[in-house]
């Protein structure tokens, strides 16, 4: 694949100092391609570019019926695209490709719902009176930062860019190092489509030397990050120096509870996808699973009969229901839960095993992971590990199952398993967390809000409510005296 170029002010640029990084399969440990390493400079290039895009009115002053055809010509091309899209995604990201596949269908989703909302969201005439009257007009926020994660990447950079444009922002894309190769085809479809120059930038680098600029930089209104809490917790502080609008989706310890009242079946098979899907590496991975006591047993050998049935491979391959993890580094990381869980007394129950074949065998696999009769004091229960390592924690009554799962630093996600729908309520809205499923697990439509309670995060993404993260709010205030 050629070496891939930052996107500025809708013209394709290698960084400043021309270097570049490697951006690696994960399944096999190849180069895939060489791209531009941003920093200082470049960010700067691009936030001037975004700021002199909004200022001037490029695209804010596009009517929203415009901006929304513009959109859909987008999810129109990600659609056509979606073959080839789904394959680089998943060369990229280590993901299995019929999940990649899914991924882009949900970031063409992502752009028509938002088409929609551009034309259908509203302000409101609030009645302070006979005399007066107020219009609150919801506004662009400005330039926005936009910053996502490995582990879904057009799917996060839609769900960002979506609303932003929808909004009439301009903005910088930072995708992660080691999959930033969606975000750059998302560029060339919107360009191709007719956004105006420097209404959506590229910046693709590291962390510290691409996306801190952006967070740090006075010119840049809003940043909506997903990614670690650790770095979260340093855009959310950076961020408010500056009294950015400031979105930010992290980590996870969510609770998946099975009752013994629930359809068996269902809450197992559902309980391991929740852990397993994605080799884990999802936010709200549902990683501590809390079974009633009445049948734990049963729970733990059918949780790991599942997880037996796991088949780790190549992405590419049909038979495939397990990827590699993102790097060698997050591998090792993964792997140190193996020994914290041992240390601190868990009985492993289940480890599966990795690929075989030998053209495989410098790829990051890791095997899917058991871990029973864990105490929710351990580390395997209180720290977010980001892979396929379940931790199965047996509970006595409703009252006990909700303690456990709230006693957690987290709130993003928690899956409630019975047939009880009262139960199914109440222990909903006992649980401190954004998103609850009932007798579901990960499911995140696109229409509903998506983010944390607690260190899980700031801010709420999808539907109306993404939208709003991107704009303020004005009251024009009318005196009819
Ligand atoms: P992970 O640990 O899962 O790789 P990170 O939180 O490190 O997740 O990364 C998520 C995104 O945040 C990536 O695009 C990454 O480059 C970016 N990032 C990391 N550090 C910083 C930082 N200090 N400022 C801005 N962005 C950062
Ligand atoms: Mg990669």
């Amino acid at each position: 694949m050629d070496d891939q170029r930052l996107y500025i002010d809708g013209a394709w640029v290698e960084a400043q100092d021309g270097e570049t990084f490697a951006t690696i399969d994960p399944a096999t440990g190849e180069e895939i391609a060489r791209v531009a390493r941003a920093r200082a400079g470049d960010a700067d290039r691009a936030i001037a570019a975004a700021r002199r895009a909004f200022d001037e009115g490029r695209w804010s002053a596009v009517p929203p019926r415009e901006r929304a055809a513009l959109l859909r010509r987008i999810a129109h091309r990600l659609h056509t695209e979606a073959d080839e899209l789904a394959r680089l995604e998943s060369r990229d990201a280590g993901k299995l490709l019929a999940d990649a596949r899914e991924d882009v269908e949900e970031a063409a989703e992502m752009f028509d719902h938002y088409a929609g909302l551009a034309t259908s969201e509203g302000g409101e005439v609030p009645p302070p009176g006979p005399d007066a009257m107020s219009l609150v007009v919801p506004e662009p926020v400005g330039v926005a930062a936009l910053i996502t994660p490995w582990n879904f990447p057009l799917l996060m950079a839609a769900q960002k860019v979506a609303p932003a444009l929808a909004a009439g922002c301009t903005a910088i894309l930072k995708p992660a190092e080691q999959t930033p190769l969606s975000a750059l085809e998302l560029a060339r479809i919107a360009a191709e489509e007719g956004l105006p120059d420097g209404v959506l930038n590229v910046l693709t680098g590291f962390g510290p030397e691409a996306g801190a600029p952006l967070v740090e930089d006075p010119r840049v209104d809003a940043v909506s990050f997903t990614g670690s809490e650790a770095v979260g917790r340093v855009i959310g502080r950076v961020a408010a120096e500056t009294f950015k609008r400031t979105t930010l989706e992290l980590g996870g310890k969510s609770p998946n509870l099975v009752f013994a009242d629930a359809d068996f079946e269902a809450a197992i098979e559902g309980s391991a996808l929740g852990v397993f899907f994605h080799q884990g590496q999802v936010c709200s991975a549902g990683s501590r699973v809390l079974v009633e006591q009445t049948i734990y047993d049963t729970a733990v050998e059918a949780l790991c009969a599942q997880a037996a049935e796991l088949r780790l491979g190549h992405p590419a391959d049909p038979e495939t229901t397990m990827g590699p993890l993102i790097s060698a580094e997050h591998r090792a990381k993964v792997n140190s839960y193996l020994e914290h869980g041992r240390a601190d007394g868990a009985r492993l129950a289940h480890m599966g095993t990795v690929p075989t074949d030998p053209k495989l065998a410098n790829g990051f696999f890791f095997p899917p992971v058991i871990f029973a009769d864990v105490d929710n004091t351990m580390r395997i229960a209180r720290e977010e590990i980001f892979g396929p390592v379940m931790a199965v924690i047996p509970f006595g009554d409703e009252d006990e199952a909700i303690a456990i799962a709230n006693d957690t630093p987290y709130g993003l996600a928690a899956a409630v398993w019975t047939t009880d729908v009262k139960r199914a309520v109440r222990v909903s809205r006992a649980i401190r967390a954004g998103v609850v499923w009932v007798n579901d697990s990960q499911p995140a439509p696109v229409e509903a809000p998506w983010g944390g309670f607690k260190a899980s995060g700031v801010g709420r993404e999808l539907g109306r409510y993404g939208l709003r993260a991107f704009q303020e709010l004005k009251q024009i205030y009318l005196n009819l005296e």
